[in-house]
């Protein structure tokens, strides 16, 4: 499929791209400050970093959520924190699986950071990362997702991790992968959402159940729009998406829209008997006119609307729940 495709090049060219970086250029990311002592990075235009990662800072050390597509930016990021702080990497969060969000946990194990996850990302990284790759996967892009360091520390349902007084809550939550986590920073309304919110970008759909994932994204947009921090100072919530930029509510709404049209258009294609090229033909029209704007629409739009019919037809295949 032409997103797998896509997906490898990406991979190949950023990662050429970052090891080719001279030390003090251009960084494959934009680092934004989101809250206090809280960094996101967001991918550059050209997709060197992958996908988006992060960073918070609390009394006694950081934690990293997430580690890009190769270990190049996972160490531009490692150089980054080291500037702001001599504090050391405690954790590492997958949000999770995707080989996107997982390539630099060495990077950061190598300094003694713990990686975390829901049992799923270890359950899942070794073997469901080989079908980005496709049939003609090579030696080396094989080597490397065997090579891919799972997380060391495993939960169900979520964890609370201490930097000192710093409380982040790691959540799972279902409908991008079936094993997905947010990760919050309730002191400053703070939601790492990993690929369960994508920001005007189309997402992707490979392992999605589109119906948990709406359950999912109702449980961020029926927070209250204030958000009162214990410093007593409001601040809106701030959202940031596996791609895209930091987005707040109104962009979770916009995204959760994206899903809701999808799934209407979908169902009433079938319902009037179209399947395969028929359906993308009649989907097509509307998906592009509302959101032929948005980033991966050339890539995604057809498999979006390939991978909702088969959700929607009970024929969608997706990882399988693992015993841990
Ligand atoms: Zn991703």
């Amino acid at each position: 499929m032409r997103f797998l495709l896509r997906f490898c090049l990406l991979f190949v060219f950023s990662t050429a791209a970052a090891l080719a970086q001279a030390p003090g250029g251009q960084l494959p990311f934009e680092l934004k400050l989101i809250g206090p002592n809280i960094w996101a990075a967001i991918d550059d235009a050209k997709g060197d970093a992958g996908a988006n990662a992060g960073f918070v800072v609390g009394d006694d050390g950081v934690a990293v959520i997430d580690t890009f597509e190769n270990e190049a930016a996972a160490n531009a990021l490692l150089a980054q924190i080291q500037s702001f702080t001599h504090l050391p990497v405690k954790f590492v969060v997958n949000t999770h699986y995707h080989v996107d969000h997982v390539a630099g946990n060495r990077v950061f194990a190598q300094k003694g950071a713990v990686i975390v996850g829901h049992h799923s990302v270890r359950a899942w990284i070794h073997t469901e990362n080989l079908k980005f790759f496709g049939d003609n996967i090579t030696p080396g892009q094989k080597a490397m997702v065997a090579n891919l360091l799972a997380p060391e520390v495993t939960y169900d349902t979520g964890v609370t991790l201490f930097l000192g007084s710093r409380r982040i809550e790691v959540t799972y939550m279902q409908g991008h992968t079936g094993g997905d986590s947010v990760v919050s920073i309730p002191d400053a309304g703070v939601i790492f959402c990993g690929d369960l919110f994508w920001h005007k970008t189309l997402p992707n759909l490979i392992d999605a159940t589109t119906s948990d994932w709406l359950t999912t994204l109702a449980q961020f947009t029926d927070q209250p729009r204030d958000y009162t921090t214990n410093s007593g100072l409001p601040r809106a919530q701030i959202f940031v998406p596996g791609h895209g930029d930091v987005g707040n509510m109104n962009d979770v709404q916009d995204f959760q829209d994206y899903l809701t049209w999808l799934r209407g258009a979908v169902q009433k294609a079938q319902a009037a008997g179209k399947q395969g090229d028929a359906l993308v033909a009649t989907v097509m029209p509307g998906l592009k006119q509302k959101f032929g704007a948005w980033a991966f629409f050339d890539d995604f739009s057809r498999p979006n609307i390939l991978d909702m019919g088969a959700e929607l037809s009970g024929t969608k295949r997706v990882p399988s729940p693992e015993k841990k």
